[in-house]
């Protein structure tokens, strides 16, 4: 416990000012937040207090002189004059003491009530809201290499990034200081004379705006405080005067062009350029300048990309700053008159005088959906536009392993909020992610994850629904969903990822991708086949029989109609994706070996103990939790990279708002089998893929190898594919569960589109090549080296050239097949039946006692073990073994070198 306290205690949780150029001015800026308030403001006291006394004193002295003179005058005076001068003079003179004391009694309680209030209470120091700077998120651009910002993150709808004065242009600058405040540069703080006026408009009951300062409203932002009181605007000025004292006018205009709303979540001027042009701020022209300092004002109302209501509301607001930029003598007329003609362009596609030429410029035709024309429209009336996702799938995904990643590294842990409810680790993490100004290198390529997103936001693309009913009993159609992850092989990149089907609607919702699912058949490969071929329990030209066992009393796995094929080399038994094959691979591999393989060599994270006792969830793909597209994409993608596996990453780097790298996510290879596996796998997939279930993923003009997965009831579908550029693990299945009637496999579909597109742009090429493969004549019955025997079976030859590993190949001839002495009657297709002569196999099967249902389509071949067909013509079922079985073993079994009966 002390140790999770001691972690917990050390957790750099403050970000230092994302602004090193805001520094105290005169004060050293080491000294506490604490010392700095209470040592705060004596000089403003002091002057307050000064000028008090200066008005008594002048008053006094004027109330004398004012006295004396009226002496002097009385003396030369009449006695009459004398006498009534002398009263006024009496009057007067009390008048002004009154007024002097009345002043000093008021000073005194100003004084009091602002040493008791505010003095080293209020002050706003401009450090205090570095926290509220957006984490920003990287993406490498894949042509140049350079890290590029695609997105920013923010807690509290408060989307900042901060710039420095130098890099926001001068047009800028002096767009803000004309319309805000055009005496910024003169005065302390306080504009005393708008401020009079305001005062006074606001005694005539006028409610007027201005008369605050930038330096004012700086105050006012960083605060928050803007309810409308004398207290208030007492605080506000007193503040003002104060912040003055500390900061450089310089230090001051750039906090407030960092800090003003701009609408859209946008605060300061970055994420505002971003939002209204698509641009670097220190790109914008004078006419935008003048635009974007427009909007300020009130956004619903100057945001040009609302209505055209606004975009002309912002014409005129435009116009208004240039105007006061000319007047104020901060541009020449012909800068004026340029930035007034030249027609700016919004990123929603309009200019400033309302044309539609699309975000590229290029667009002539209108836009159909320009929002809301209705001049009369209020802003008030506006509804908030449809908030949709502001993460994409990858996005999202992206900041959930960051937060798990921050909370293994600072050893967060869960809370309890003052109003009892649990603050998670993960939520205190995700939190982070948002609020500390992070900058997150990310892996995603996002023209790959734009092209994914493209295919299946398009629901034309995966156009299957099925209606399931709901616990109020109602009939509810639901969508197939997809979830899709693309990992770059050499790397463990995750470039793209689609988590659902259709366009994403909102944040932080549900993630197929990455959640656990049913995976089938797609398994066999990395659970199965690969370890088995790696240790040598099988090799390349490798037999399996495609026969059941009986498993608790059952046969099992079934196949349709109860129909096996009977001995299948390796290629065939993956392509046409054997069930049975699998199975005894596995077992004969060894099912908790086949676990350890899945978790321990290419990053399982899902499986579970049960998982490794069940050779049908290791062999079949029927987990109990079940695989992420995420592990699956990596697992294949460790074929493509000679057999090393990469665990998938979505970030590479994190750092903190002052470039601190505060989370390293380096590359975690290991290497997952021989590559010699590899490429054979890479050979047995592409068979898989071209001629096997995955047909419908392939594309010309690429290398593409694949295997395709559905459980038993049809509810998950599963494709994981590659090319030598890039992995893909593609799921679809319902939420709530219903069978997918679907034709082919959606899966294979959706990878297609989505492969195809990705790979518009690469030249084809080949896997990796491997010195360790060898190409050898084998027979398709046995495994073993093809003899003269081989070639002469009954059915035709059974030799064909295999790869396998050098190192794990058949060394012995084929001891299968006979002599080619036996004489069998073949039916075709159409039951025309021909006496053939040649070799047949000698080899028994141990059958399945009590299961005459079972049919074997290569029994009729067996030397031993019937005495049914050879010669029996009366039975119609020739090629079909028949009830008594001849149990007898042939003593000459040969021995088969990976043979798997
Ligand atoms: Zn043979």
């Amino acid at each position: 416990m002390s140790l999770i306290l001691g972690r917990y205690a050390n957790m750099p949780l403050t970000v230092q000012s994302h602004n090193r150029n805001i520094k105290e001015k005169g004060r050293c800026p080491v000294l506490s937040e604490n010392k700095r308030r209470r040592s705060s403001s004596p000089d403003f006291m002091g002057r307050i207090r000064q000028s008090a006394r200066h008005i008594e004193t002048e008053a006094k002295e004027g109330a004398r002189r004012v006295q004396h003179e009226a002496q002097e005058r009385v003396r030369n005076m009449t006695p009459q004059q004398k006498n009534g001068w002398r009263k006024a003079g009496r009057i007067i003179g009390t008048l002004l003491l009154v007024f002097v004391v009345t002043l000093t009694i008021f000073s005194g309680i100003f004084m009091a009530y602002i040493n008791s209030t505010m003095r080293g209470k209020v002050e706003v120091y401009l450090d205090e809201f570095e926290t509220k700077v957006s984490t920003e998120l990287y993406s490498q651009d894949p042509d140049t290499g350079e890290w590029v910002m695609y997105q920013t993150l923010y807690l509290n709808s408060e989307n900042r990034i901060w710039t420095d004065l130098e890099d926001i242009p001068k047009y800028l600058q002096e767009a803000a200081i004309a319309i805000e405040d055009k005496r910024f540069e003169k005065h302390h703080g306080v504009d005393w004379k708008g401020t009079t006026r305001a005062i006074v408009y606001t005694l005539f009951g006028k409610n007027v705006q201005g008369g605050s300062t930038i330096t004012q409203q700086l105050v006012k932002n960083v605060t928050g405080d803007n309810e409308v009181t004398v207290k208030r605007k007492i605080t506000e000025i007193y503040r003002a005067l104060e912040l003055e004292k500390r900061y450089e006018k310089d230090e001051i205009l750039e906090a407030y062009l960092n800090e003003v709303f701009f609408g859209q979540s946008c605060y300061g001027v970055v994420t505002a350029s971003r939002m209204y042009f698509n641009k670097d701020v220190s790109d914008l022209t004078l006419a935008e300048c003048a635009s974007l300092m427009g909007i300020t004002n009130n956004p619903s109302m100057y945001d040009p990309t609302l209505s055209s209501w606004t975009r002309e509301n912002n014409r005129e607001r435009q116009l208004t700053i240039l105007g006061a930029m000319l007047e104020q003598e901060k541009i020449s007329q012909e800068e004026y008159d340029e930035a007034k003609a030249e027609d700016i362009v919004f990123s929603n596609g309009f200019t400033i005088s309302g044309k539609y030429v699309g975000s590229d410029g290029t667009a002539t035709e209108p836009e159909p959906e320009e929002p809301s024309t209705d001049d009369t429209e209020s802003p008030a009336d506006e509804e908030e536009p449809t908030i949709k996702g502001r993460y994409s799938w990858f996005t999202e995904a992206m900041i959930g392993d960051v937060a798990d990643a921050l909370v293994e590294k600072y050893g967060i842990t869960d809370k309890v909020r003052d109003n009892g409810t649990t603050y998670t680790a993960y939520e205190q993490a995700w939190d982070m992610v948002h609020g500390k100004g992070y900058k997150i290198y990310t892996t995603q390529n996002p023209k790959y994850q734009k092209i994914a997103e493209d295919v299946c936001y398009d629901l034309s693309n995966i156009p299957y629904t099925s209606s399931y009913t709901n616990s109020a009993g109602e009939q509810v159609e639901d969508q197939l969903q997809i979830a899709l992850t693309i990992v770059d092989p050499t790397n463990g990149y995750v470039v793209a990822m689609i988590g659902g089907a259709g366009e994403k609607q909102a944040d932080r919702v549900w993630n197929w991708a990455v959640n656990a699912r049913q995976c089938g058949s797609a398994i066999k490969p990395l659970s199965t086949y690969a370890p088995a071929l790696d240790d040598g329990t099988i090799n390349g030209a490798s037999v399996i029989d495609d026969y059941p066992m009986l498993l608790n009393g059952d046969v099992w796995p079934r196949n349709d109609n109860w129909r096996y094929q009977g001995l299948m080399p390796l290629h065939l038994a993956l392509r046409q994706s054997l069930n049975t094959c699998a199975v005894r691979t596995n077992l004969a591999y060894g099912v908790d070996r086949s676990y350890e393989f899945l978790v321990n060599k290419l990053g399982f994270e899902n499986l579970t103990y049960t998982d490794s006792q069940q050779v049908g969830n290791m062999a079949l793909g029927g987990f109990e939790k079940g695989v992420t597209t995420e592990e699956m994409a990596a697992g294949f993608a460790t074929f493509v990279n000679e057999g090393v596996y990469t665990k998938p990453r979505t970030f590479v780097r994190v750092e903190d708002a002052n470039g601190n790298v505060i989370l390293e996510n380096e590359a975690q290879s290991t290497v997952a089998m021989k590559n010699t596996t590899a490429a054979l796998m890479n050979s047995l997939l592409q068979e898989a893929s071209l001629q096997g279930t995955g047909y419908q993923a392939q594309f010309p003009g690429m290398h593409i190898a694949g295997k395709t997965g559905s459980t038993n009831s049809n509810k998950d579908r599963y494709f994981a594919g590659y090319t030598p550029y890039y992995s893909c693990a593609v799921w679809a299945g319902y939420e709530h569960n219903q069978r997918i009637v679907a034709s082919g496999n959606p899966c294979a579909v959706i990878f297609q589109k989505v492969m195809k597109a990705i790979h518009e742009d690469l030249p084809d090429k080949d896997f990796f090549s491997c010195a360790g493969l060898t190409s050898v004549a084998v027979c398709a019955d046995s495994g073993m080296l093809a003899s003269e025997n081989c070639a002469l079976d009954v059915r035709g030859s059974r030799v064909y050239t295999a790869l396998v590993a050098a190192d794990n190949a058949p060394t012995s001839v084929c001891t299968m097949h006979t002599a080619p002495s036996y004489t069998v009657n073949m039916a075709d297709s159409d039951g025309n039946v021909t006496t053939v002569t040649g070799s047949v196999l000698n080899y028994q099967r141990e059958l399945i006692a009590g299961h005459d249902e079972i049919v074997v389509e290569d029994a009729f071949m067996m030397l031993g073990g019937w005495n049914g067909f050879f010669g029996d013509e009366e039975d119609e079922d020739f090629n079909m073994p028949n009830g008594d079985h001849d149990d007898t073993m042939d003593d000459s079994v040969p021995d088969m070198s990976g043979f798997l009966g």
